[in-house]
């Protein structure tokens, strides 16, 4: 099959300056959480895009000197020749595949915390610290704006040296250029303060030292914030931002543009924003530049691409989550096969991984970040080692990537659901508040078992031990989920709970089973991920007076991993939640919950007339149980009995999917190394 010619202008290539893109297909800077620390691993992830079609693919910030340091996050940096060479290993892995390979040359000023390097921070005025941290960054003065120009020019040199062929300013995320530019953090008197000439000087300047260094054979990409979402007192597209395109409009050779101030305004969830959310603000940037443009919007479908570029809202395709849940998107356009396309869901796990300082991962593309550590690829599977067939228990994430991977493999699986659908946790939680679009995750997974006839899969069948046995396979994978606590046990509360009258007390399980809810609501969270706070917005929205209570002091607290913590504890206040913070359960009966202060001990009550326990999970393993003892006594062909997914160790649906994917590739083959390949300093 060939490509669908209503695709093809995705195809074309498109002339950046003095270098040409393969096609339209744009990975953009996006972060990996393995940064100079793990040039191989980086080196292999952005190869694998390449290879899958992007025909840009660029690196994450790279530091252009120690006063921009952002330890212990995964920041790139070119300070020095080990860098160049570093670096020159990921420009070669993706022109391998005939790709541009791009940098994203960074200083972070006050949003940079120098912990390793303990250099100054340096902003356009004094200032305190973007990121929580006492001190602040001291205002630069014009021998230290020479510097910094010095800085861009050495570094786009280093750039070049290591074989990029577009090299980035970026005036982008609250970062130094971009605090030039805003007036909420330039609040110099002299030349680059003031007027709005005056703070688009440096931006002007190091376009122009980047062009004069390197811009007879690397293409010099301006990434700018057109709109940081701060109102009038900052740079807006219908304001400044439209001013700043004027002013240098064909300076450049590539506009990458986007909405930002904080990262959770462009790499917004789905639960917050749509595909293709940042057009309102970027749209008229082709308007006022002849130059190429790039942006993003999470855009996952061919159609929506191709009226990106019909419309004239942009040139390429620009995306870092698309490509993260699928390196292969191009080329599943290319061959026709858009249906394959394994679609991001917008859930931001990927965010978490750079938050967390440890190497990306994904809910929907399990060997992200494991290209070089483990060796895995995403389109690549070794072949069925044997004849044996398996029975997969349970069609959640981990069950339905587990028999999917299996039958990519050519193995005879049975997938058993005891449900009248598939996709386990999944369908459940997509019904909440914004979370639609995590189905995906289920419904990628059953239409591509459609394409595997070696799978045959059996919903409404809950298997006891018995059932097991009698299939006579040679392979049983378990992955039967998780159930709620109603013990009151949580991530704050190791003993169980005084909890008493089950009719008003309730976990997320029986809510989606469909018990009736009377208010007024009491969520009581003690997970600190998405569930308790979407079942706050949930009763909201049915019309309930609601609270949520939770120890620690901000609501829905892991969400700040996925960069949503501020809009959700927002939405919460803004629809009338009332938030109940630094509150530990202590006990619970027929109407009352009793609170101690997380910090002080305090006393509180709080009427209900439903209380939801959003605690701890456990693992569903009955069936695990019941198969250890029956198995003493029938083994017949069976040979392995393994837990994948929540019911090993509940966890997130990223982990249940990548739980899932490890065995079935593994399945039949030498084992691995229980270690994975790390990366390490080693002793000259
Ligand atoms: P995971 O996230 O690990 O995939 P889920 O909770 O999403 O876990 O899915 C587990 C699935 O297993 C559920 O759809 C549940 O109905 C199914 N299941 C649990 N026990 C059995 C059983 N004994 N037989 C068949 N299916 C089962
Ligand atoms: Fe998309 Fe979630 Fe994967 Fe990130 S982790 S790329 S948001 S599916």
């Amino acid at each position: 099959m060939g490509c669908n010619p209503r695709y093809e202008i995705l195809f074309e290539p498109v002339r950046i300056g003095p270098v040409t893109a393969p096609n339209r297909f744009y990975q953009t800077p996006h972060a990996t959480g393995m940064g100079h620390l793990k040039p191989q691993s980086s080196a292999a992830l952005r190869s694998i895009k390449a290879e899958g079609g992007w025909g840009v693919v660029s690196t994450e910030y790279c530091s252009i000197h120690p006063s921009s340091d952002d330890s212990p996050f995964g920041f790139l940096s070119l300070w020095d020749e080990d860098d160049v060479r570093d670096l020159a290993h990921t420009a070669d892995a993706i022109h391998a595949h005939g790709s541009l390979a791009a940098v994203e040359l960074w200083h972070g000023g006050a949003h940079a915390n120098n912990r390793l390097t303990r250099e100054p921070m340096i902003a356009p005025s004094a200032q305190p610290p973007k990121f929580v941290q006492p001190g602040g960054a001291r205002a630069m003065d014009r021998q230290d704006i020479r510097e910094f120009r010095r800085w861009q020019r050495e570094a786009a040199i280093r750039a070049k040296r290591a074989g990029f062929d577009i090299v980035y300013c970026y005036a982008g995320h609250d970062y130094l250029p971009f605090q030039f530019l805003s007036r909420r953090t330039n609040r110099r008197t002299d030349e680059y303060g003031g007027s709005l000439e005056n703070r688009v000087r440096l931006l002007r300047e190091m376009i122009e030292d980047t062009k004069d260094t390197v811009g007879a054979t690397c293409a010099v990409a301006v990434r700018l914030a057109v709109d940081e979402l701060h109102g009038p007192l900052g740079i807006t597209s219908q304001g400044e931002g439209r001013e700043i395109i004027e002013m240098l409009a064909e300076l450049p050779d590539l506009w990458d543009v986007n909405v930002a101030g904080a990262l959770g305004n462009d790499s917004k969830s789905s639960r917050f924003s749509l595909e293709g959310y940042q057009e309102e603000h970027v749209a008229f940037v082709k308007t006022v530049t002849t130059k190429p443009v790039v942006s993003v919007g999470r855009f996952t479908s061919p159609d929506t691409m191709v009226g990106q570029i019909r419309r004239g809202i942009q040139d390429f395709i620009g995306a870092a989550r698309p490509s993260i849940a699928d390196p292969f998107l191009p080329t599943k356009i290319f061959e026709g096969r858009e249906d394959e396309i394994r679609e991001c869901i917008g859930c931001n796990i990927c965010r978490s991984a750079n938050n967390e300082a440890v190497p990306l991962r994904c809910t929907q593309n399990p060997t992200i970040g494991e290209e070089w550590r483990r060796g895995w690829h995403p389109e690549r599977l070794a072949r069925k080692g044997s004849e044996a067939r398996v029975l997969v228990v349970g069609g959640g994430p981990a069950g339905l990537e587990c028999a999917l991977t299996l039958g990519r493999r050519g193995y005879g699986v049975l997938l058993a659901e005891a449900g009248n659908a598939l996709g386990g946790r999944v369908s459940r939680e997509a019904t909440l508040p914004g979370l639609g679009a995590w189905a995906r995750v289920r419904d990628h997974r059953v239409h591509m078992l459609g394409k595997h006839d070696t799978v045959e899969i059996y919903p409404g069948s809950r298997l006891g031990a018995e059932d097991v046995l009698s299939l006579g396979v040679e392979h049983v994978v378990l992955a039967t989920g998780s159930i709620w606590r109603r013990d009151g046990v949580g991530s704050s509360v190791e003993v169980p709970t005084e909890i008493a009258g089950s009719q008003s007390i309730l976990t997320p399980d029986d809510i989606f089973a469909g018990v009736t809810v009377a208010g007024p609501v009491l969520v009581y969270d003690d997970e600190h991920y998405f569930m308790g706070g979407a079942l706050a917005e949930k009763f909201r929205l049915a019309g309930h007076d609601v609270a949520i209570a939770t120890p620690l002091p901000v609501v829905s607290s892991w969400t700040q991993m996925t960069d949503e913590q501020f809009f959700v504890q927002k939405r919460l206040m803004d629809n009338g939640v009332d938030v109940l913070l630094s509150r530990s359960l202590l006990s619970a009966s027929e109407g009352v919950a009793e609170f101690a202060c997380a910090y002080t001990g305090r006393i509180t009550r709080r009427d209900f007339g439903t209380l939801v326990l959003v605690t701890g999970r456990l693992a569903e393993q009955a069936l695990f149980d019941d198969l250890s003892v029956a198995i003493e006594s029938a083994r017949g062909a069976l040979r392995s009995i393994t837990r994948i997914g929540d019911c090993l160790a509940p966890s997130s649906i990223a982990d249940a999917v990548h739980s899932g994917h490890k065995f079935a590739r593994q399945l039949d083959l030498p084992a691995v190394a229980e270690v994975p390949l790390r990366e390490r300093p080693f002793l000259p």
